[in-house]
């Protein structure tokens, strides 16, 4: 097992840098669990252009500062920051940061809290993950990141379902996952015999469009919506509406926020008081 990553010094103040930043949730629940953990420490939102981000960095670096790294500049920050941790030079990805000796070192928690929403969809799944078949609806950062937590699950039955196959192709073949690709034309058949489906676009985000139609799910299916919006998303409300074990992403978002809390101070992030400020509770389910 490895050792969890941690901040080898304590951030002198956190944010989140991104554009737009201005919707971002993550000061509502980080602000909420330094409060809880004793911590006056501020956790401020920086709404930064693509072309000023190295400059950013910079100033960041000098101040001793960590945080969080929204859209657009995942990617961006993991060629820009010159030291990133593994699982962060894996998917490709930085959403997470801190200083250390005068620079900074970029990290990936996504990876964690795709992890624990996986994990509380499917624990009371009594076969090994290993035979489960995964759909993977998508490619782009946030899948590159469900992708390896599905991997390090133990998945080894995974379908990536993308409009453009070339794009999820590439990114199998660089996070050497091997992986089944189809393309959204046949998503009805990919999901048929699927355990867990999983969707990375943003379809839903913004529309009422599902990924793709409940009627296609098989009766003992999980289903994981990276997207959250107020409410459940549309097609969570469906699945659950039919009986399946649905969930959306503020699992994720909250777990992601954890595991950066977790590395940041080297102390267990208050969860409670994180779940409660965004008014919510984590869905827990049964073994049928
Ligand atoms: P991204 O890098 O832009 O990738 C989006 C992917 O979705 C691409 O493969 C894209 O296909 C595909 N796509 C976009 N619109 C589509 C459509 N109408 N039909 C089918 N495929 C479509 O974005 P990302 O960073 O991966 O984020 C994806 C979503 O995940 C975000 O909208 C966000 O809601 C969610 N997310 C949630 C969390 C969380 O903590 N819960 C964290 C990260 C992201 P092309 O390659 O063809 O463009």
């Amino acid at each position: 097992m490895e050792r969890p990553v941690r901040a080898a010094q304590r951030p002198s103040r956190l944010a989140i840098i991104g554009q737009p930043v201005a919707h971002s949730l993550s000061p509502v629940f980080q602000r909420a669990a330094l409060r809880a953990a004793g911590l006056s420490i501020a956790y401020d939102r920086e709404d930064v252009a693509p072309d000023q981000l190295s400059d950013a960095f910079t100033r960041l670096a000098a101040e001793g500062a960590g945080g969080n790294i929204t859209i657009p500049h995942k990617e961006a920050a993991a060629g820009l920051i010159a030291r990133c941790t593994p699982v962060a030079r894996r998917v490709g990805a930085v959403n997470t940061f801190w200083t250390e000796h005068g620079a900074l070192v970029g990290h990936n928690t996504d990876v964690d809290g795709a992890a624990a929403t996986i994990k509380a969809l499917c624990s009371s799944d009594v076969v090994d993950p290993c035979d489960l078949p995964v759909v993977l609806i998508g490619a782009g950062g946030a899948a590159a990141a469900t992708l390896v937590a599905l991997h390090d699950l133990g998945y080894r039955h995974i379908t990536i379902v993308a409009r453009n196959t070339a794009r999820a192709q590439a990114l199998s073949a660089r996070l050497s996952i091997p992986s089944q690709i189809a393309s959204m034309d046949a998503v009805d058949v990919a999901v048929g015999a699927a355990a867990l489906v999983i969707n990375a676009t943003p379809v839903g985000l913004r529309d009422d469009v599902f990924p793709v139609a409940v009627s296609a799910l098989s009766a003992r299916c999980a289903v994981f919506d990276l997207v959250y919006r107020p409410g459940l998303t549309p097609w969570i409300a469906e699945c659950r509406r039919a009986g399946l074990r649905a969930e959306d992403g503020l699992r994720m978002l909250v777990e992601q926020g954890a595991a950066a809390f977790e590395a940041w101070f080297e102390l267990p992030a208050p969860r409670v008081a994180m779940w409660h400020a965004l008014n919510a509770v984590p869905p827990t389910y049964h073994a049928s």
